[in-house]
């Protein structure tokens, strides 16, 4: 017990980081959006009302070159959406629809449903037990720290609704991706593929597929009536926020870093991606308001990452032929972050040492493996072959909330929230100062 006391007497008295204790400004973004704009569907005006709120503020903080570059997308909106059981238990469900999904007649549709315990199931099951009939597809995703069963489990949502359609289903209804028990439903992006046409797609709460699951078991015919009336807009405008803090050597390269400014459209878009924006928006102010740094540092609140990266594209096509010296993405939430990654051809550099030395007192350690990026940045470090940082977030709690009505901005733990700003402002002084040239280990075309 004694030990314990004076670590702890010891950490307190150590000077963690010289950045101001406080978060407002970071914080204020999130608040700004959340509040004053709410949700933000990529393409849709409230996602335009966000780009001028944008705008309006980064230039009040005092960011340099702070301006917005336009991108035309398809724009799918949400319809009336509703379910219940027929048969043989009559009750109503809770679901939501997934991005792109086709539209029910607007009186709905009634069809028996067939489960399957996995997507390779559904994979496997012959047209003849599929057609006309409302697909469902349930799992068994837990949360996890690093957010890796998203990859394996999201899989359901991306391609289980053009593996139902192309296989003749009416419909197609997925356990939620997510690893909560709340009875509210996680929506998010699906592309129709294969030459798939689009079929009412859906998720369920976790609840109720549980529900859906139970009844199954029985082997009891089981019949649902669904209303999807979602649809396509059309082409409408999208586009980035752009903002910078000048560096005194414009030969080294940006060090490009963001997140992304459109959001579902269930709740408030808080956690995503509000939070990032906040968290690289607070650093980049630090920076702005300390020493010149050497490199520019440029940040991007991107449009319309939710519906595949249009912003992310746009930018790359927009800046192929700028020096980019490293990119790094914050789009996991506002909680803490844990470890850091990179693509630095040499991890024991002094680069990478210095790195390692700024982040470990925030308790961050350095994982060996490569890093990703982010949907928002990956274009361009890969048109470009340009390094990625990643911070890695705490992601235990992420998909509990995660493109659902709860992500709103109560959900931000303020200290967990300061303590990755705090990281980003540790490794932007780092990477936007090192004197020497900074190199990727891969290359376009090259990994
Ligand atoms: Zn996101």
């Amino acid at each position: 017990m004694h030990k314990i006391l004076t670590l702890s007497v010891l950490l307190a008295a150590t000077p963690v980081a010289a950045a101001p204790p406080s978060d407002e400004v970071g914080f204020g973004v999130v608040e700004g959006l959340t509040t004053e704009v709410g949700q933000r569907l990529a393409g849709t005006d409230a996602e335009a009302r966000a780009r001028d709120w944008g705008l309006r503020r980064l230039k009040a903080l005092g960011f340099a070159n702070v301006h917005i570059e336009t991108f035309d997308m398809p724009v799918w909106v949400r319809g009336a959406e509703s379910a219940e059981i027929v048969a043989p238990y009559p009750q109503k469900l809770v679901l939501t629809a997934l991005g792109n999904s086709g539209a029910t007649p607007e009186s709905g549709l009634t069809a028996e449903v067939v489960g399957f315990a996995s997507l390779a199931a559904l994979e496997a099951a012959p047209e003849a037990a599929v057609r006309g009939k409302i697909v469902f597809v349930t799992h068994r995703m837990t949360a996890t720290q690093d957010g890796s069963s998203y990859g394996y489990f999201g899989a359901i949502r991306r391609n289980g609704p053009s593996i139902a359609s192309r296989k003749g289903a009416a419909a197609i209804l997925i356990r939620s991706i997510g690893t909560d028990h709340h009875r509210v439903a996680h929506t998010g992006v699906q592309n129709w593929s294969g030459g798939a046409q689009p079929i009412p797609a859906a998720a369920l709460s976790v609840p109720d597929a549980e529900q859906i699951e139970r009844i199954l078991d029985l082997d009891r015919k089981l019949t649902i009536h669904l209303v999807l009336t979602p649809r396509m807009t059309g082409m409408h405008q999208s586009g980035n926020v752009v903002a910078e803090v000048p560096g005194r050597d414009a030969a080294a390269g940006l060090v490009l870093i963001g997140g992304h400014l459109d959001s579902w459209d269930l709740g408030t878009g808080a956690i995503d991606d509000a939070a990032g924006l906040g968290v690289t928006t607070a650093a980049a102010k630090r920076m702005l308001d300390g020493p010149t740094p050497r490199r520019t540092i440029r940040l991007v609140w991107f449009g319309a990452e939710e519906f595949g990266g249009f912003g992310g594209e746009a930018y790359a096509k927009a800046h192929a032929r700028e020096r980019h010296a490293i990119v790094g993405e914050s789009d996991f939430g506002g909680d803490r972050v844990w470890s850091f990654k990179t693509t630095l051809a040499d991890p024991k550099s002094s680069l990478v040492g210095r790195l390692e030395s700024a982040l470990a007192p925030l308790g961050i350690g350095h994982d060996s493996g490569p890093a990703h990026g982010g949907t928002d940045v990956e274009p361009t470090a890969a048109a470009l072959g340009t390094a990625i940082i990643d911070l890695e977030q705490d992601g235990t709690r992420y998909f509990d909330i995660h493109h659902t009505a709860d992500d709103t901005i109560d959900k931000i733990d303020r200290a967990q929230f300061g303590q990755a700003i705090d990281a980003w402002t540790a490794m932007l002084r780092v990477v936007a100062n090192s004197p020497e040239a900074i190199d990727p280990v891969t290359r376009k075309g090259g990994e």
